[in-house]
């Protein structure tokens, strides 16, 4: 079986058997998208309006910004995988509770066992956190962690400003595609 087909199989598992409540007001799921052999996966937050309505992660302003920093690492959309800790859209884009996040949170970690990515980009606080429950942002931006953890054993990290919260915030924008680019030579680093 590939990658993309235990995906599916997993998809098809936690679509029916999700209990997170945001299932009720939004249009669909949203899938982690993308190229299941990736050696990064980049973790949002959740679905945004326009996520909802495609079923796509990030295919709204902030997703049009990830690729261009994507281009600037010499990658593109289809060579990376990318999810959401919550699957759902959260109504009026509302940051998704702890209830949430823990009903979605069996999904996003088999679906990243399956990947088993060399590194996990964190797009924003909330991700980071749920691996990081003590982190800053503001201090782990741009770092390489490598932590133990229970689920992936010895797994590396980046944690990265959201690009939504950046794409207004000159000095953030500016942190943000700078910390995009070290990148390449922290997955040169993980052996
Ligand atoms: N922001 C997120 O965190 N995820 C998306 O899929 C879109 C916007």
């Amino acid at each position: 079986m590939t990658k993309q087909e235990k995906l599916d199989e997993l998809n098809k598992y936690w679509q029916e058997n999700c209990k997170c409540n945001l299932k009720e007001t939004a249009t669909q799921a949203v899938f982690g998208h993308g190229n299941a052999n990736s050696e990064i996966v980049f973790i949002g937050e959740a679905p945004g309006k326009n996520e909802d309505l495609r079923g796509i992660p990030f295919v709204g302003t902030a997703g049009k910004f990830l690729e261009e920093m994507l281009f600037s690492v010499g990658r593109k959309r289809e060579d990376i995988y990318i999810t959401n800790i919550v699957k759902y859209r959260p109504p009026n884009n509302r940051d998704p509770e702890s209830q949430e996040k823990e009903d979605c949170n069996e999904w996003l970690i088999n679906e990243l066992k399956i990947i088993s990515p060399k590194l996990i980009v964190f797009l924003g606080r909330h991700s980071m956190l749920r691996f990081f429950p003590e982190g800053k942002i503001g201090d782990l931006h741009g770092k390489l962690l490598i932590k133990t953890t229970e689920e992936f054993g010895r797994q590396a990290f980046m944690p990265l400003y959201h690009p939504a919260a950046a794409l207004y915030n000159g000095g953030m924008r500016e942190t943000l595609i700078k910390d995009f680019k070290k990148i390449p030579k922290a997955l040169e680093k993980i052996k």
